[in-house]
């Protein structure tokens, strides 16, 4: 067809179809206004705890609510923030709104809960970031503890001085280190030894397909296994059913988190949420304390 154009297939392209390059320069300018002018917001997904039935914690997930396409799920515009940089304002901007937000839940109820930011290598890189993240606590007046920073393998394998040094800063500030999508990167668990991990979240792709025959479930059964022989909090990600939930509690998961408990919501809808629990949670002490 282009042949058949001859001289013209350039222009024939350039009219009729979207050049991607200019498409994502576009992409790009409207992502540096939309950090710029508070498009950017965070939903939050809880973490149920199953020993005790407690929301303990819940992890922040970017969303851009956009002026004409709506709200835009992060698979459209992180790796465009990744490629150009804009991820590190991005990034900062999210561990920021996260910090108070969990300070207002903390210091005004109705609970305190740990929250969990999603980290891009790219800010581990920077020599400055343990330093920001003290700063960022200071102000929002959180304790250390009820944050949490999910980094992926990847990020645990890479041997820069930067990421080991913002590592170990960060477990002296008493900052909570998770591995997420865990056992998807790569083989090595070297980085286990290395480094002050408090959670491993075990990745959707391993509870999606759930049952007592697949070999996910050995797959699972031995995370959980690994993981609490070193001391290590599981967290099972992408739980849907209560087939899923079933089998996750008989093998002494820590906690879970998916579609069956929450989806990511605002923080007024979780401010609903916890707030119920905690009536209902009361009214069942309640009714204890009138039977016996
Ligand atoms: P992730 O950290 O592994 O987050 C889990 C993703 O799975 C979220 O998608 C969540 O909405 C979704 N999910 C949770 N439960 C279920 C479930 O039961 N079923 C299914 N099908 N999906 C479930 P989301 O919000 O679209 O985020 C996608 C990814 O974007 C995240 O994966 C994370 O890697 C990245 N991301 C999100 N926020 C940030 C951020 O602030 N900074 C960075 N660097 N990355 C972020
Ligand atoms: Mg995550
Ligand atoms: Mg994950
Ligand atoms: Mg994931």
């Amino acid at each position: 067809h282009a042949k058949q154009m001859g001289g013209n297939c350039f222009k024939f392209y350039s009219a009729d179809l979207p050049d991607p390059k200019v498409d994502r320069l576009h992409l790009e300018n409207e992502l540096r206004r939309a950090i710029a002018e508070d498009q950017l917001l965070v939903h939050y997904q809880p973490k149920l705890h199953l020993t005790s039935n407690m929301i303990t914690s819940a992890e922040a997930l970017v969303r851009w609510q956009h002026p004409v396409r709506g709200m835009l799920p992060p698979a459209d515009f992180i790796a465009i923030a990744e490629e150009t940089g804009l991820i590190l304002p991005l990034g900062h901007l999210v561990l920021r709104l996260a910090c108070y937000q969990a300070s207002r839940w903390l210091h005004q109820g109705p609970a305190a809960i740990r929250i969990a930011v999603n980290m891009s290598v790219q800010q581990l890189r920077q020599p400055e970031f343990s330093a920001q993240v003290a700063d960022i606590l200071r102000e929002a007046r959180l304790p250390a503890n009820l944050l949490e920073l999910e980094l992926t393998e990847s990020m645990l394998l890479e041997q820069s001085a930067a990421v080991t040094a913002n590592l170990s800063a960060l477990q002296d500030l008493g900052v909570k280190l998770s591995v997420d999508d865990f056992g998807t990167g790569y083989s090595s668990l070297a980085y286990l030894k290395h480094f002050p991990i408090h959670s491993l979240k075990i990745d959707r792709a391993f509870i999606s397909e759930l049952d007592d025959h697949s070999r996910d479930s050995a797959i699972v059964r031995a995370i959980v296994a690994m993981a609490h022989s070193m001391q290590l909090q599981v967290v099972a990600e992408g739980v849907e059913q209560e087939s899923q939930l079933a089998f996750l509690r008989t093998q002494g998961c820590d906690e879970v988190q998916g579609y069956l408990i929450s989806k990511p919501v605002s923080a007024e809808a979780l401010t609903q949420l916890l707030e119920r629990r905690h009536r209902d949670s009361q009214r069942q002490l309640a009714g204890r304390a009138q039977r016996s």
